[in-house]
Order: C-alpha cells, then structure tokens, then sequence
C-alpha cells in the first residue's frame, strides 16, 4: 500500500503544479505498524494514519492547498476518542525515548545528504581524531551492552579484539534476525542504514580491523537493497574504503546475504557460513575476538549495538550512561506483537516496565480482555505473567525472571490463550531450526517436542512435566551453542507460571 500511495502523492503534487513546494520522501518504518499506512507532513509533524490510495487527493488538496487538516485521517486516542494531530502528541510514541530510532521514519534512508543533514558521520569523525584505545574507553563507560540477546559489554568486546594478537582484523555486524514476531533490526536497516555502518566503521578503527562484513538474511530484500545504496555512497563520500576522511585509517565492508538458517545467527555458525562454509556452530572457547573470521580476531556484534554506536560517540558515554538503569544502559528496542492494540516498533529507555510498554504505549489488550502472559526474548526467552508485569525490563531481572531480553520479540497474549500450545510454538519452532550437530539438541528437543504435543493432543501421561524438566535440564546443560543451551525456557517459563494449565490438559483428558 505504501508504494502505491507514495506513487499517487507524487502524481498529485504534479497534477497540482506542487512539486516545487513539496517533496515526496520514503523513509524506513515509523514504528506505528497498527496505523500504516503513515504519512507525515514535516516539519509541522502532522500525522495521517492508514492512508489509502483515494486518500491522496484530500491530503493533497486539503492540507497542502489550503492548510486544513483532513480529520478523517487523523489518529484517534481510543480512550478519550480525541483527534491527535501531531505524531509527538500520540502516547504511543510520548512514551517512549528514541534515539536510535531517531531517523528511522523521518530521514530518506537512500540519501546520504539526508543522513548528514542529522549529524551523519560526524561520530566516526570524532572517532577518527581519538586514539583508538580512547575510543574503546569511550564505549566501556557508556555501559553499552550487546543488544544482541546475551548483553555482553560491548567495549569490552572491542577491547578483547583489540588486543588479541593477529595481522587482520574484522568486524562483522550480525543482522540475522530470525526470531519469530522481531523486526527490530529489519528496521533499523531499512529506515537508517548509514548509522549502522557508522556504527561498524568506528568499531573497525577502535579494533584496527580494515575488513567488515554485515551477514544480513536475504529475506530482507528491502534492507539488503538500502544497505547497498548506503555502502555505496558511503565510499562515493570518504566514509568508507582507502583512507577515511583523509586520515591513514582505511576499511572496506561488505554485504553477505544469508539463506535464512536460524542457527547462522549463532556467532560461529555465522562466521563459517561468511566464509562459504556450512552454517554450523563450533565449540568456544576460541571466541571470535581471538579466532573469528579466517581464524582471526573478529569482533561480532548486532545491528542494534552498532546503531548506538555512533550517538555514543557524539553525545558522549556520559550523557548515554545516563539512560536506563545501573547495569542496563541506554534504550532497547522491541517489537511490540500479539494481542496488544498498538503493535509496533518501540524504543523505551531500560529500566521500563513490562507494563509501562504494554498498557501504556502499546495501550492494552485487544478487546479490552485480560492480559495472561508476554512472551519476551523470542524462542530463547520466556513466558512472564501477570505478577511480573512490574518487573523492570532490563538484562538482569528479565533472567532472574526466567526470560531474557533475547533481541526484543515482545508477544502479547490475552486470557484466551493456551500457554502448553505457546510453549509448543516455540519449541517447534527451535526444532526445525537446530541444525543437528549435537545431540542434546538434535534429539532432546525432539523428544520435548513429542511429550509436549501428545500433552496438547489429550495424551498426556503421568510423569510427562517431570521428563520435560529433565530433558530441559540436560538440553541447557550440555547443547553446543546458545540454540539449544536456550531452546527450553519457553518450557521451563511456563511451567514454572502456568503448571496448573500443563497439569489440566493430562488431567482433563484422561
Ligand atoms: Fe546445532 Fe542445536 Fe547443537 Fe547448536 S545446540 S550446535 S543448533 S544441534
């Protein structure tokens, strides 16, 4: 629909004589996925909300003719039932911090004048003009934590891939997003490309890598194209490639499309399958910041950390440090599924509640039912009910909890869901995907997978949930990589909140 309505919009500036004044701009996702199609009039900041083809003209006419809002299209607060005209104004987005969705809905991504019109590039100068262990200084007082899943400290990730001994370095930015219901890195890619090679650029000088690859899933055709534009106008400019910005420091990137294996998201699957090889994990220790990419030093993070990257260096490690909590800094972002009214891409400082993010900002269930669980983390994470919805969301709690951050898959369900189903979903899901070099993994899950299914068939037997708990138990304890290590605790979440729903399915049916 997007495609069409900006094919309209430009046909009606023209049948308007208006091209001179106005301009038609696609941007990345603005976030509000509930209400898109979305059309923004900047600079006044005014909001049209599921804009179809016929809407065009009235926009046109209307608003930009004769400086009227066209009502009909405005947001509608479905509380107070008052129109909101300016996109700032909507809770759904006052309640949130976005810095690094900052540009994603607002700036051209196929432009790089757009980029440094909004400071583009000046973090890898500032970067450039520093020693490169000041640099790493800079990102370890930040806090920054991989927002990858595990939340490893980012700068002592650089500083371990700095010092490691070897001729090359890499970087290589993880942008194989695969859980089911996350889209965060998708649009981080597709709404502001140039600040995740920024991002890549400043960690490849902070390291002395002059070689990067960003690993991104084919399945992301939109992202993979912006990418390219991006890269390229990013050498065209003397961002990229032989002596950036006039200094001594040279790097060049590469894209590298991956065929959409889960398990290629797993660091050193991820590396082998760069390298041409089959995507599979390796035992670690050696990690990748002593033998990554060509049994190199290679320092791996994801799109979201690289993204932060640069307004860390601009705004300084201070200012981000302010952010969030004592040992969770900065923002995270999530998306917003399931049975919530606002679905959508959120960014919210760390720190925030569960419920903070599905009341307020994702204004509550679907239908006004009763909120039952929210899966958080994707297959790796777990099921949270109700009691833990004033739990802050940061690193810590959430696994103390039995979830993980994972990279920010937030499913919503209502009280009409069944959570033995939810669980199997996941576990199913993990299933298909293990690649089968382990056997905890290959053949543990499976056998999960089978209790769990014949439990939700009617053909639970005595003893099921105990084997279940067993084979998790043994599954994280001794499965080669995070896969399969993480591959439970959708399980394990939910019998740890919702046993009595497990206990019923055997009980009722026998
Ligand atoms: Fe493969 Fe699963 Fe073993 Fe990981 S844990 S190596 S995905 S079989």
């Amino acid at each position: 629909h997007s495609r069409q309505v900006t094919a309209r919009l430009k046909a009606a500036l023209h049948a308007h004589h208006l091209e001179e004044r106005f301009q038609v701009d696609n941007t990345g996702c603005h976030g509000f996925c509930e209400q898109g199609p979305l059309v923004i009039i900047e600079p006044e900041g005014i909001l049209y909300c599921r804009v179809r083809e016929e809407d065009v003209e009235a926009i046109v006419t209307e608003h930009l003719e004769q400086g009227r809002l066209v009502e009909r299209l405005l947001y509608q607060d479905p509380v107070t039932k008052e129109k909101i005209a300016a996109y700032n104004q909507i809770k759904f987005y006052r309640q949130q911090s976005r810095h690094v969705l900052k540009n994603c809905g607002h700036i051209n991504p196929e432009n790089i004048d757009a980029y440094l019109a909004v400071e583009g590039y000046q973090g890898l100068k500032k970067a450039l003009a520093l020693p490169r262990e000041e640099v790493i200084n800079i990102i370890k007082e930040s806090g920054l934590r991989g927002r990858g899943g595990a939340g490893f400290p980012t700068g002592l990730k650089w500083e371990y891939t700095f010092k490691a001994p070897g001729d090359r370095k890499y970087v290589v930015c993880n942008a194989d997003e695969g859980d089911p219901g996350a889209f965060m890195d998708r649009s981080v890619l597709e709404g502001d490309p140039h600040a995740v090679l920024e991002g890549m650029l400043i960690a490849a000088y902070a390291i002395g890598a002059r070689e990067g690859y960003i690993y991104v899933r084919a399945e992301y055709p939109l992202a993979v194209q912006r990418l390219r534009i991006a890269l390229a106008q990013a050498r065209e400019r003397g961002f990229c490639g032989e002596r950036i910005l006039g200094t001594d420091f040279s790097c060049e990137l590469y894209i590298r499309e991956g065929a959409g294996a889960f398990v290629c998201g797993e660091e050193t699957a991820l590396l082998a399958s760069i390298q041409g090889e089959r995507g599979m994990p390796r035992p670690r220790p050696p990690f990748p910041a002593r033998q990554g990419l060509w049994g190199q030093p290679t320092n791996i993070n994801n799109v979201e950390t690289y993204a932060n990257v640069p307004l860390i260096l601009r705004r300084g490690a201070g200012w981000y440090a302010s952010l969030g909590t004592e040992k969770s800094k900065g923002t995270k972002i999530f998306a917003l599924t399931g049975k919530v009214k606002n679905t959508g891409l959120v960014e919210v400082p760390m720190g925030i509640t569960l419920r903070e993010i599905i009341f307020n900002i994702g204004g509550g269930i679907l239908e006004d039912r009763g909120f039952k669980a929210v899966q958080i983390g994707g297959p790796s994470g777990g099921c949270l009910p109700a009691e833990h919805l004033d739990l802050p969301v940061d690193y810590d709690s959430l696994t103390a909890a039995g979830a993980m951050m994972g990279s920010g898959g937030l499913v919503v369900m209502d009280d009409s869901t069944c959570m033995v189903e939810v669980a199997r979903f996941f576990l199913n899901f993990t299933q298909a995907e293990s690649c089968g070099k382990c056997t905890p993994c290959r053949e543990g899950i499976q056998q999960m997978l089978a209790i769990l299914t014949r439990i939700t068939r009617g053909q639970g037997r005595e003893g099921d949930l105990e084997q279940l708990e067993r084979l998790a138990r043994v599954i994280k304890g001794t499965a080669l990589c995070g896969l399969g290590q993480t591959a439970p605790n959708p399980v394990l979440s939910t019998l740890r909140y919702f046993r009595a729903e497990y206990e019923a399915h055997i009980r009722d049916h026998r």
